[in-house]
């Protein structure tokens, strides 16, 4: 049984989280989306509504092994309490990597967890929670980068 974690700030999802979390699906027995607070970067969404967010995207995509929980601590910690093997990241670019290939041996250091890397979809490269906030504080057209549900939370926050 592969129980694996793919923790993020998804503030906002993207369609590139959106991706991962339907091919993790598809390679795990159980996915746990683990909204983590992120104190290098500025929330624009609370936890408590990224999580509804990303629940409802899984309920459109009948996705019936994920959920969604939000963690505010080592994401190590969160694995051990509900004995998760595997962390599952996306990475985009060779400079998603660098970054990820550390914090992989981190997490293996810390708690003893193997990282599995999902390379995104060529549509999703260039998306990013933090361009799509920028792009909406100028009022951008964000609709083919978010689902529809996030798009419309987000305009109510403009
Ligand atoms: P963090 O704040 O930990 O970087 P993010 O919310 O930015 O988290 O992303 C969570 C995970 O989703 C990370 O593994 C990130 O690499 C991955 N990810 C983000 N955007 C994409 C995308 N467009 N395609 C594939 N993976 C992505």
């Amino acid at each position: 049984m592969i129980r694996a974690v793919f923790p993020g700030s998804f503030d906002p999802p993207t369609l590139g989280h959106i991706n991962i979390i339907s091919r993790g699906a598809a390679l795990f027995d159980s996915l746990d989306v683990v909204v983590a607070v992120n104190t290098r970067k500025t929330p624009l969404l609370k936890p408590p509504q990224i999580r509804t967010l990303l629940e409802e995207q899984i309920e459109v995509l009948k996705l019936s092994s994920v959920k969604v929980a939000v963690h505010n601590g080592l994401i190590v910690d969160y694995c051990r309490s509900i004995r998760a093997n595997v962390l599952l990241r996306g990475v985009r670019a060779s400079s998603d990597f660098n970054y990820e290939l550390e914090l992989s041996i981190l997490n293996k250091q810390l708690g003893g967890i193997e990282t599995v890397f999902l390379p995104t979809e060529p549509r999703y490269l260039v998306l990013r929670s933090s361009t799509i906030k920028e792009i909406l504080k100028y009022r951008g057209n964000i609709s083919k980068m978010v689902p529809p549900s996030v798009e419309k939370a987000l305009l109510k926050m403009v």
